[in-house]
């Protein structure tokens, strides 16, 4: 077997084992291959090996990916886009036509861009609520690492999911989060259980809301994200090595 079949199969089997571990359905854990840098021929070998979800965090190279992929593979390829990176807004009209989610939401400006464009490809996006649960000021995401206690922060986020649960062309969707970089792994756990939690708190204190999916964990750290309830795992160098620049 090739390296990216042998390390494909990996990743799909620590997925499998930190599911059954953590008493967790390994089909409710979507593997979203992150191919960002990596060229489009590198999709299309993914694709053989059975790859069906990928990642971008660019807008302009999904924008150029997609188009060539569709090209080969024809518009009904059974390929999910995740947009992974944060967005500018003069970038949202790319995000609009050519994600199929987004994982990244940060800022309300963006929600409102975005939602309109989605409108003008009759499109609904699927939509990712980022929040910097760790506090990191590296991080983007809302503010959320005193949630529990800062009644701010809550007021903030409820208005935040009210507004965007009111956008036509956004679909709620879940969390996403980043964990810091080295720290302990229970300082990493923490931050995705308390993303857990939060999701949680928001379907109490936001009627009608239901956020079912959790996006957190990635290379490093997919197995305890899966532990603490993570839906979609965004893994790259663990299937496709070390990246491309
Ligand atoms: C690059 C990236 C990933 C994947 O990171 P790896 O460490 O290569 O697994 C996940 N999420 C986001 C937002 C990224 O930009």
């Amino acid at each position: 077997m090739d390296t990216l079949t042998t390390r494909y199969e990996q990743v799909l089997q620590r997925i499998t084992k930190a599911a059954q571990h953590a008493g967790r359905n390994p089909a409710n854990i979507t593997l979203v291959s992150v191919t960002k840098t990596w060229p489009a021929e590198t999709v299309l070998a993914a694709y053989e090996t059975g790859m069906r979800h990928f990642g971008e965090n660019r807008p302009e190279e999904l924008g150029e990916k997609r188009p060539f992929i569709e090209s080969t593979l024809g518009t009904d390829n059974g390929i999910t886009w995740h947009l992974i990176g944060t967005l500018q807004s003069r970038k949202t009209r790319l995000a609009a036509e050519h994600a199929d989610v987004f994982h990244a939401l940060d800022r309300s400006k963006i929600a409102a861009r975005l939602s309109e464009q989605a409108g003008d490809f009759q499109r609904r996006l699927p939509i990712f609520l980022e929040v910097n649960v760790s506090g990191e000021m590296s991080k983007s995401g809302f503010s959320a690492h005193n949630w529990e206690n800062d009644a701010t922060q809550q007021a903030k986020l409820r208005t935040m999911v009210q507004a965007v649960m009111d956008m036509p062309h956004l679909e709620l969707v879940g969390l996403m989060t980043m964990a810091p970089w080295d720290v302990p792994e229970n300082e990493i756990r923490t931050v995705f259980r308390r993303t857990r939690e939060l999701a949680g708190w928001l379907e109490t204190a936001v009627s009608g809301l239901t956020l079912p999916y959790l996006s957190m964990g990635m290379t490093d750290d997919f197995e305890i994200a899966i532990a603490e309830g993570a839906t979609h795992v965004r893994v790259g160098r663990a299937i496709f090595g070390s990246r491309h620049t």
